[in-house]
Parts: C-alpha cells; sequence; structure tokens
C-alpha cells in the first residue's frame, strides 16, 4: 500500500489574509497557494489513498471547509476528509462532534502556529477529550511557518507531551517532523505510543531531511514515520523519489546510510490501519 497522509485542497478565497500576503512576498505569484479538487485527483490517482485536511484558522486567513473536504472525498474509495476546527472557537468540542456526525470526517487537523491557541493550555483539554471519544486522530502542524502572525512560541513538538500523557489512547501525528525541531519531534514521538510523524515537505531541505531519517534510525523509531506530501507542495512521487535519493548527500563518505529496508518500510506503511482510519 502506498498512502499519503498529508495532502491539502485549497480552492480559490481559501488562504487569503496574512498567509497569502506572507506566501507571495517569499515566492512570487508561485505563492499563491491553490491546490483544485482536479489537481488533487491527478496527484493522488496512482495512490492507494490519502487524507484530506481541512483548516479553519482565521488568525492567519486560512479557511478550508469542512463540507467542502467532505464533498470531494466522498464516494471516493481511499481518500479520508480531516475536520479542522479552530480551538479559540467557543464550543469547539459542540463544534467538531457535528462537523463528524454532519460530514462523516475521519480525524482532526490542528496548527497551533496558524491557529494562535497553545496545545498544552488546559483550556483545550475538553476539546481533545472530544477528539479521543470519538476516536479522531489529531494531525498537529506542530513545527515552523513563514506566517510572521502565527504564534512560533506555540508550535514546539514538546508542547504536545502533556496531551499524549492526559489522553493515551489518542493518536497524534507530528506533520513535517517538527521541523526545524526534529529531534524533540522524535523525543515525543519515541515516549508516546499513540504518537507518529509524517516527513512530508522535509526533501526541501536535503540536509535536514537526511539528518532526520538518520536521528530517528539511531532512536529506534523510523517504524513511527508515515509517509505524507504535503501537496500542493510537493506529491507523493516526488517525496519517494527524494526518499530514494537521500543517501547521495554522503556518496564518498562514512556517513551513515539509511537502509532500503527502512525506506521501503515508510513508504509502504499502512497508515489507515495503524490510525485506525474506517473506510
Ligand atoms: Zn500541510
Amino acid at each position: 500500500m502506498i498512502f499519503d497522509c498529508h495532502t491539502h485542497l485549497f480552492l480559490p478565497g481559501q488562504v487569503g489574509g496574512p498567509t497569502l500576503a506572507a506566501s507571495r512576498r517569499n515566492w512570487g505569484p508561485k505563492g499563491d497557494m491553490l491546490a483544485t479538487p482536479e489537481q488533487h485527483e491527478a496527484a493522488v490517482a496512482g495512490l492507494d489513498g490519502a487524507i484530506v485536511l481541512a483548516f479553519d484558522a482565521p488568525a492567519v486567513g486560512i479557511d478550508v471547509p469542512n463540507s467542502v473536504v467532505a464533498e470531494y472525498v466522498a464516494g471516493k474509495p481511499g481518500l479520508f476528509g480531516f475536520a479542522s476546527v479552530d480551538p479559540n472557537r467557543p464550543e469547539a468540542p459542540r463544534l467538531l462532534e457535528e462537523a463528524i456526525r454532519e460530514y462523516g470526517l475521519s480525524g482532526l487537523k490542528l496548527g497551533p502556529i496558524y491557529q494562535n491557541f497553545y496545545p498544552d493550555d488546559r483550556r483545550h483539554f475538553d476539546f481533545y477529550a472530544k477528539a479521543d471519544e470519538l476516536k479522531l486522530p489529531i494531525m498537529w502542524h506542530q513545527g515552523t511557518s513563514f506566517v510572521p502572525e502565527g504564534y512560533l512560541d506555540a508550535s514546539r513538538p514538546a508542547a504536545l507531551d502533556p496531551i499524549a500523557r492526559a489522553f493515551p489512547s489518542l493518536k497524534m501525528i507530528i506533520a513535517h517532523m517538527g521541523h526545524p525541531w526534529v529531534d524533540e519531534c522524535i523525543a515525543v514521538v519515541r515516549k508516546n505510543t499513540n504518537m507518529y510523524m509524517d516527513l512530508s515537505a522535509l526533501a526541501g531541505r536535503p540536509w535536514q531531511f537526511y539528518n532526520a531519517l538518520v536521528s530517528a534510525m539511531e532512536y529506534g523509531v523510523t517504524h513511527k514515520i508515515l509517509l505524507g506530501s504535503d501537496f500542493p507542495f510537493f506529491t507523493a512521487e516526488q517525496t519517494i523519489a527524494k526518499l530514494w535519493d537521500i543517501n547521495h548527500l554522503v556518496e564518498g563518505t562514512k556517513m551513515p546510510r539509511i537502509t532500503d529496508a527502512i525506506i521501503e518500510d515508510i513508504i509502504h506503511r499502512n497508515t489507515p490501519e495503524l490510525l485506525g482510519l474506517q473506510a
């Protein structure tokens, strides 16, 4: 099985405000973050499935509604939609339950650096309890971002450790292996049974990508790395090609190599089974 655990849909108008402005400043016209249903379908065509993320982040101008993701994944075998609710919203637990019951989504996407909340703040624990009760895995963007308005001090992977201890059966994934805090991410994922990490978008920084995998290998946690692309920024196909190419940086040296067995294992990870996603 080849399953992409991290993809986005961005329809026109769903990314605006501070995020669009920062993206255009950094990348010019290429910074218009767009991922239409047609583009998404083409990107996942050769795969066994993918997770498609909604995103409710008014603090930075992102609004990918649960209804849009639900409508897109409906009737597409292998595709699982993850809901998103800004934890700052009054009655966030109720909004999450409604989104799940109404739309049949399979998980929850959160990003403290985009939603501007502190994950270890006890005020949000009722919200995590609801996700736990509904058996929803949580995908966390728990790493840095280019958007100046986001809370960088809310985005360290270690901030999730109190949540993992309070809800040991709650499945959680740290996206992008918590970049740039890759080792901190590995530490959190290693000690908490139901935590995983995805390697999406890391291939854009080859040295960090190589070191992230070496570190995961040394800590013995490569079995908790999920394949993800962060489409539209990368495709699964590109990510897999980068994985197979990872050792080229250290060719001709005595530096550690990522073994073929580990690479195969990551590419063929059965993520739906690990996360308990229901078709
Ligand atoms: Zn992403």
